[in-house]
């Protein structure tokens, strides 16, 4: 059983704080370091003085996904470390200079119906924090099946995508741990992100059931303890397994009740009946999982789209012989 510790470090995001993990077994290792502030990096040289690690002894770092909460910190933790920073090759290609989160993004909600003036606040709400980039020569990739040892066990790579095309998850056999990322956590469900599909770029990921596939990957492990990006260690993993497929179906369902009786409406539409509070960023996120909601009920049957002017209008598929 590998000894890791929690550290937790403030976020600007509404989320709340993200936890880094400390695997204090050589080669010492940081998972998800945190966000790039300052507060945060003094908090976490802080906490690895105390458990024994200082921050130039770490040697490699592991990233779940790109988002800046989780990675921001991996350059700064590289540059006073020389560890190398491990994460996904899809999620690598977002941690470079320059990557233009929103420019990949606003493609894929062409036709949602979103009105122009939102659009331009969606483009004005900045992200409090810097966008994250690791250097090429310290980045390092991991695949599904990997596994990364220690003097004191084994990590075995799990490549679970659905909230980020590239999120890992980390398992440890020996402590029937999971180091979750966002894939689980213990108050809300991750958000299946809008991202360009890695095959097809023009496409959106089918992150709705990449999500509910990877939740049947991890059922089928022996978990006994999750440890999350956000709030505390979670004991057991098959009930939040279970939570998280029906909250999806709760939603799925949700989204079926609203087309129902009102003809085609567009992804945008659908957003303002299921969250009719959102302000800037916050409407792309939940055009986001409206979006993937549409994509899964469009992919098994349940609605159906028709292009019209440039805008995607979702209605409900046929009913059945039966009319119902
Ligand atoms: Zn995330
Ligand atoms: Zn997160």
């Amino acid at each position: 059983m590998l000894p890791i510790y929690r550290i937790e470090l403030p976020t600007p995001y509404m989320v709340g704080p993200v936890n880094a993990y400390l695997i204090a077994s050589p080669p010492y290792t940081l998972v998800d370091p945190g966000p790039e502030t300052d507060q945060a990096k003094e908090m976490l040289r802080q906490a690895l003085e105390e458990h024994g690690v200082p921050l130039e002894k770490v040697e490699r770092v592991l990233l779940t996904h790109f988002h800046s909460d989780h990675s921001g910190l991996a350059r700064w933790v590289h540059v006073n470390s020389g560890a190398r920073v491990y994460a996904h090759p899809y999620d690598l290609a977002k941690l470079v200079p320059g990557y233009d989160f929103l420019g990949q993004r606003l493609p894929l909600i062409k036709g949602s119906g979103i009105p122009p003036s939102l659009l331009a606040e969606i483009l004005q709400d900045k992200d409090p924090l810097p966008a994250p980039w690791v250097p090429e020569e310290a980045a390092a990739g991991l695949a599904d099946g990997d596994e990364i040892h220690f003097a004191g066990g084994t990590l075995r790579v799990l490549h679970l995508p659905g909230h980020a095309t590239g999120h890992l998850c980390f398992y440890d056999p020996g402590g029937r741990t999971l180091l979750a990322g966002d894939f689980l956590l213990p108050h809300i469900t991750p958000n299946p992100l809008l991202e360009p599909d890695p095959g097809h770029p023009a496409r959106r990921a089918p992150s709705l059931r990449q999500y509910l596939q990877s939740l049947e990957r991890v059922e089928s492990l022996e978990v006994e303890r999750v440890l999350p990006g956000h709030g505390q260690e979670m004991s057991g993993c098959r009930q939040f397994v279970v939570l998280g497929r029906e909250h999806h179906r709760a939603r799925l369902q949700a989204v079926l009740e609203a087309l129902e009786g009102n003809g085609r409406l567009t992804a945008f539409e659908l957003t303002l009946k299921l969250f009719p509070n959102l302000k800037g960023f916050e409407v792309l996120l939940g055009l986001s999982e409206v979006m993937a909601h549409l994509d899964y009920l469009e992919e098994s049957g349940k609605v159906g789209v028709l292009e019209d002017g440039g805008v995607a209008k979702y209605f409900l598929a046929a009913a059945g012989p039966e009319g119902s």
